[in-house]
């Protein structure tokens, strides 16, 4: 981005509060119940800074080395900020995982609960999880397919001994997201799990109507990323 076009974060994120509101209005929902997760990969340090003075406390990234690079600092000068990783998870980096997150919501295969559940009696410390849905079944996505949800929730809470929250997906690119985020919410829904992380800045108005507790916006708030490699 030029200089001079310096997204205000303070105003988009009173504006996407605006829109949750409304849209939790439209189902009858309490916007209290909605998470605002704001997804600062790629941008620096003093972007998440002008969130923090906005408010924002909850947070997302999808490396873990680079919010390493960011955010230990800014968790010791604010306690109540909450991390939450929502990019794939390789097990040789679960403990640096483990050890910076709050919430892990890309848990998509056993050798990753495994690994997870080492890491955390290792650290006794015990991140939330989300386990990450691949909805539209696309073949170069992280997940784990809707027919085999049950079966790996319930590995990961029984066997594993996991403290699950929730799942989480991303529907495909081109299509609309409705009836994907139906259903992931049926799957929370047979599960016993509350937690819906779902939206996205193209969508999190649908989201929330239809039943998101956590929607995870990171251009809406910050402006447009680099293109990524
Ligand atoms: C980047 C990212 C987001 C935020 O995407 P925007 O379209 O910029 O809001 C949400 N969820 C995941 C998993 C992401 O990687």
């Amino acid at each position: 981005m030029t200089a001079g076009s310096e997204p205000d974060i303070a105003a988009n994120l009173e504006e996407i509060h605006q829109h949750i509101a409304r849209a939790a209005q439209r189902s009858d929902r309490n916007p209290d119940d909605v998470t605002l997760i704001a997804v600062s990969k790629t941008h620096d340090k003093e972007k998440v800074e002008a969130a923090l003075a906005a408010g924002q406390r909850i947070f997302g990234e999808n490396r873990v080395q680079e919010a390493q690079s960011k955010y230990p600092e800014l968790k010791e000068t604010w306690p109540a900020l909450e991390l939450h990783l929502v990019g794939p998870l390789q097990t040789n980096k679960t403990e640096d995982a483990v050890a910076l997150f709050d919430v892990i919501q890309s848990l998509d295969r056993e050798k990753l609960a495994k690994a997870l559940g080492k890491a955390m009696d290792k650290l006794e410390r015990r991140p939330r999880c989300f386990v990450q849905v691949n909805v539209g079944e696309e073949p170069q996505k992280a997940g784990v397919l809707p027919e085999e949800a049950d079966a790996f929730i319930r590995l990961c809470r029984d066997d594993y001994e996991l403290p699950l929250a929730g799942v989480m997906c991303i529907p495909p690119l081109e299509e609309a997201p409705a009836p994907y985020f139906a259903l992931l919410r049926q799957i929370a829904e047979r599960n016993g799990l509350t937690g819906l992380s779902m939206g996205m800045s193209g969508d999190y108005e649908t989201a929330v109507e239809l039943g998101a507790t956590h929607v995870r916006v990171g251009t809406a708030i910050f402006g447009a990323r680099p293109p990524q490699e």
